[in-house]
């Protein structure tokens, strides 16, 4: 049996004192979430995800889901149930306009919340997860008609969203998508194809399923220029506004796969299915992109999650695995051996876990907090600043939080030794489920592409260099501050390796491409450990401020020696990155593919 705690406590000094969530009462929404609100939601997130998710956890990942003959789709026991809390309880309206039943309130919260949920139980929260993406993309492309139709059911959880790219032929390359669009007398689509992996296709426990589809209407350009959006739903919708008669979309299979068995991951047949176009003809893309960049946000969040649940038990296993002595002497003398706390290996791992855990999660709202400023600022500068930030942010923490809080499960289930490999004893649950958010939605290589080839030189470099001067101008205001050097001065060093590989990227990327492929991957795991550096030394400073304004609290004592930790062990790797970087790709482009 495994335990989850949602970290409110660490929720609560980023919202309130290091990020200073009131200040941004200007905004619509944030006024609505006064201390009081937000502490009463984000406590009853904490509940709802320790006492109904967490437990459902193993019993979602020992049962799966189950397909029947006529294409339903049953999922794990209590899961029902559990989504129909979710839904009445108002969670996945959290953020969503009022105009269609949402309670409009800032979207950091609603990050806050998912942390919990994905830590109690990935492949449950990803039900609604999907439903939030697909319900935020019909917001910015759909016509009032769809918005009125579908939103108000989809932003209460009656019914859910889905998304529909992949193709067994077309994975990362769209372009390659086959899913055919007829259209009709009555303006609708016929949409044929097959849709594979798709995460939520087909289950039991809403009473409809709105899939938005990628597809090519017939005489449309080849490649990515010829791609459109269709809704499509699971069952027709009356004119009364409830599902009527079954559409031509059905469950063919579900896949046996690592993880996640509690999340359907459906083939989904489509065959003369009605669907109605979404934006417009041929820019379906950018409809996707809507919900891709929502859902690219949100995979960040399982990997954070997965690496907060996986600590967790980690420490609570550390504590009471009795094995060998400390090297300093014997520390439990009445037992028969020391816990394996005390040793430095098994501390290095849990505050390698810990440290990232904490500025990931600053990380998190930090860029939450920029989507709210995004989408709800009269101003047009303030919201351009905080687009730029979006922009270069997401790639970074896609892959960096999912590639670090996968590696952050196995380094937990290390510390269990055998028993992490056991089963009965739920580690490596949190491996498995973890694994695949390096996989979709863009697989890592892939947004370390995003970052360096579209996001680093978009609108002249203006993104990155707003990030430059954020944190430069934040080391040289507290540089000279004695208490917060051990953070500022790596902070410094790290800054530097990422601009010196920046303009190794602008000087060597633009004659030979495949110097910034090769190089992707270090520079987006460079960027994200400086982001994370700069959250600690803002963190680090804060906490200062506080133990001489109102005296030391084992939290605060806690966090600084927790950054201090990432500071010396684990920022320092911006120096490994740089050097490979700076290699170039000559050897690892000079064998030919027949020598692999
Ligand atoms: C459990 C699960 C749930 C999923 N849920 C959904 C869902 O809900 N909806 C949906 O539409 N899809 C879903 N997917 C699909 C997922 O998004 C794709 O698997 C993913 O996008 C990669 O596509 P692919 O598997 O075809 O790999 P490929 O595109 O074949 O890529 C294989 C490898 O090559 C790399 N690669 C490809 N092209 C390039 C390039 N140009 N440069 C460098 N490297 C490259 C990739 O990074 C990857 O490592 C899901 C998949 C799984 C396993």
């Amino acid at each position: 049996m495994t335990i989850y705690k949602a970290p409110v406590e660490d929720v609560g000094f980023l919202l309130n004192d290091v990020f200073q969530f009131d200040r941004y009462n200007n905004l619509p929404g944030f006024a609505d979430a006064a201390p009081d609100v937000r502490e009463a939601i984000i406590n009853e997130a904490a509940r709802l995800s320790e006492e109904v998710l967490h437990p459902l956890n193993t019993v979602g990942d020992e049962q799966g889901c189950t397909r029947h003959d006529d294409g339903s789709v049953t999922t794990p026991k209590g899961f029902k149930d559990a989504y129909k809390q979710i839904a009445e309880g108002g969670w996945m309206g959290l953020s969503s306009p009022a105009e269609y039943g949402g309670q409009g309130l800032p979207i950091t919260l609603t990050q806050t919340v998912q942390e919990f949920l994905n830590s109690a139980n990935m492949a449950f929260a990803m039900y609604p997860g999907l439903t939030m993406g697909a319900a935020a993309a019909l917001t910015v492309h759909g016509t009032p008609e769809q918005k009125q139709i579908y939103l108000p059911k989809m932003v209460s959880g009656e019914w859910t969203g889905t998304m529909n790219l992949t193709e067994p032929q077309c994975g990362t390359d769209l372009g390659l998508l086959r899913t055919k669009a007829v259209k009709q007398a009555d303006g609708s689509y016929k949409i044929t194809g097959t849709k594979i992996f798709i995460s939520a296709g087909e289950h039991d426990m809403a009473d409809n399923i709105i899939h938005l589809v990628l597809a090519r209407i017939e005489g449309a350009p080849a490649g990515i220029k010829g791609i459109s959006l269709f809704v499509v739903p699971k069952f027709l919708v009356n004119a009364d506004g409830s599902a009527g008669k079954r559409n031509g979309v059905v469950c063919g299979s579900i896949e046996h796969k690592m993880g996640i068995h509690g999340n359907a991951t459906c083939t989904m047949n489509y065959d003369d299915a009605t669907g109605w176009l979404v934006g417009e003809e041929n820019k379906g893309m950018q409809g996707m992109f809507v919900m891709m960049n929502e859902a690219r946000l949100g995979v960040a969040v399982q990997g954070l999650a997965q690496s907060e649940v996986a600590y967790q038990n980690a420490v609570e296993y550390a504590r009471e695995r009795l094995q060998g002595r400390a090297l300093s002497g014997p520390k439990a003398t009445d037992k028969p051996a020391d816990p394996i706390i005390v040793h430095p290996d098994i501390r290095r791992a849990l505050l390698t876990m810990r440290s990232f855990n904490e500025a990931a999660r600053a990380l998190v709202l930090w860029t939450a907090l920029k989507s709210d400023v995004a989408h709800r600022s009269e101003d047009a500068k303030e919201r351009q600043a905080a687009d730029d930030h979006l922009g270069l942010m997401t790639p970074v923490l896609k892959g960096v939080l999912t590639d670090t809080g996968f590696a952050n499960t196995v380094m937990a289930q290390q510390i269990y030794g055998g028993h992490g490999y056991i089963h009965a004893n739920g580690v490596e649950q949190f491996v498995r489920d973890a694994r695949i958010a390096m996989i979709y939605e863009g697989a890592n290589g892939i947004q370390a592409l995003d970052l360096v080839g579209r996001k680093l030189p978009r609108d002249g470099g203006r993104a990155v260099m707003a990030f430059f001067a954020e944190v430069g101008a934040f080391a040289k205001e507290h540089g000279g501050d004695e208490a917060v050097k051990p953070f500022v001065t790596p902070l410094s060093t790290s800054l530097g390796h990422l601009q010196q590989a920046t303009t190794w990227l602008m000087l060597n990327a633009m004659a030979a491409p495949d110097n910034a492929g090769a190089g992707a991957t270090d520079y987006m795991h460079l960027f994200g450990l400086v982001a994370c550096g700069y959250m600690w030394a803002k963190m680090a400073k804060v906490a200062q401020d506080k133990i001489a304004a109102e005296g030391a609290t084992p939290y605060l004592t806690t966090k600084l020696v927790t950054g201090r930790f990432f500071m010396e062990r684990t920022l320092p790797a911006t120096a490994l990155h740089l050097a490979r970087l700076q290699t170039g790709s000559a050897t690892t482009m000079e064998l030919p593919a027949e020598a692999f």
